[in-house]
């Protein structure tokens, strides 16, 4: 923290006093005349830790840089400064209208620092004589460090400050450089944050990010099969290139055609012909097997179909003998009603 510096500072959004910077945790890392570049730090476990995210490019409201250095007579007794906002006592003397309102302050019995003579309340005057003579002093652009050469009346500085080009600002693209405004552009074409696109998958990716996103990630990147070592392959067709069932890899290693018969063999997918001519016998018994296994099952499930066949009549036999026994109930069961009607009626 440099002490000579005085004034108020925007920080994210809010103005604090730079000799406040302790109490709101921030300190001063670089001073560039008067633009800071204050960081932000949080007191964790005890410590002060810096959070890089929270780093902002502020300007500071100082006094303006005379040149040449002006008469003595435009400097205020009390902060030895040029006079800013001109006020004069009843004695003559001219103090910032923000130096003497601070000593006088509703007070009475206040006395000229100059002169011990006492100021009455009411003999305070804005100077506006002097208020025009110290704004037409000349002053350099408070960013003359940086390599503005602008001078001009102190009245115009703040028109010029709004649009000079020789501020610290961030990188939009997030890469952390502060760096002066008029070499923005320059630094964010070439920035390793700045965003590109993928030319195979289109999306949007920071340029240092790029080679790691096309090697490992991108699925429209041009690869190698790394089996049968086939170039020209988008990523996202490897796997299809490979599978064992659908694929046409010919290094891939494939289970002939055969395995529900029972054949073990695998090969590489080139080779398979070979193996088809070879083996050949082999499939033809494995196929003659399958067969008869086939004609045994179905033996078997006719056997059983036939099963079925006898129980169903069965069933509809002793079905039929129920209704037989039913019907044979029912009609005893009204003819002895009959018969006890009758000889109720007797
Ligand atoms: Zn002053
Ligand atoms: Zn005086
Ligand atoms: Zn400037
Ligand atoms: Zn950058
Ligand atoms: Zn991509
Ligand atoms: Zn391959
Ligand atoms: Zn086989």
């Amino acid at each position: 923290m440099t002490s000579n510096i005085r004034g108020t500072a925007k920080l994210l959004g809010s103005d604090f006093s730079v000799t406040n910077c302790v109490a709101v945790q921030i300190q001063v890392r670089e001073v560039y005349e008067y633009q800071l570049v204050l960081y932000e730090y949080k007191k964790i476990s005890g410590k002060f830790v810096m959070m890089a995210d929270s780093t902002e490019v502020i300007s500071i409201d100082m006094d303006a840089v005379f040149d040449p250095e002006p008469d003595r007579k435009y400097i205020c007794p009390i902060c030895l400064g040029v006079l800013k906002d001109p006020m004069q006592t009843s004695c003559g003397h001219r103090f910032c209208h923000g130096c003497i309102s601070g000593i006088v302050n509703g007070r009475v019995n206040v006395k000229c620092p100059v002169d011990n003579m006492r100021i009455k309340t009411g003999e305070l005057f804005e100077d506006n004589a002097y208020r025009r003579e110290v704004m037409s002093l000349c002053v350099k652009c408070n960013n003359y460090r940086q390599g503005c050469l602008w001078t001009g009346e102190w009245r115009n500085l703040q028109d010029h400050l709004n649009i000079c080009d020789f501020i610290y600002v961030r990188c939009q693209y997030g890469c952390g450089l502060s760096l002066l405004k008029q070499t923005q552009n320059d630094h964010e074409a070439i920035c390793e944050r700045r965003p590109v696109e993928c030319q195979d998958c289109h999306i949007q990716i920071a340029f240092a990010d790029l080679t790691k996103h096309q090697v490992l990630i991108c699925q429209n990147f041009l690869v190698q099969c790394a089996v049968c070592g086939q170039g020209g392959l988008k990523r996202k067709e490897i796997s299809n290139h490979t599978d064992v069932n659908k694929g046409d890899c010919p290094e891939t290693v494939v289970p002939c055609q055969y395995t529900a018969l029972g054949c073990q063999h695998q090969q590489k997918r080139r080779n398979l012909p070979e193996h088809y001519k070879e083996a050949t016998d082999h499939h033809v018994s494995l196929l003659v097997q399958h067969i008869s296994e086939q004609n045994k099952h179905i033996d078997r499930l006719e056997k059983d179909i036939s099963q079925l066949h006898i129980r169903q009549e069965d069933s509809e036999k002793i079905i039929e003998e129920q209704h037989e026994y039913l019907r044979f109930s029912t009609e005893t069961l009204i003819t002895i009603i009959g018969i006890k009607a009758r000889n109720c009626d007797i």
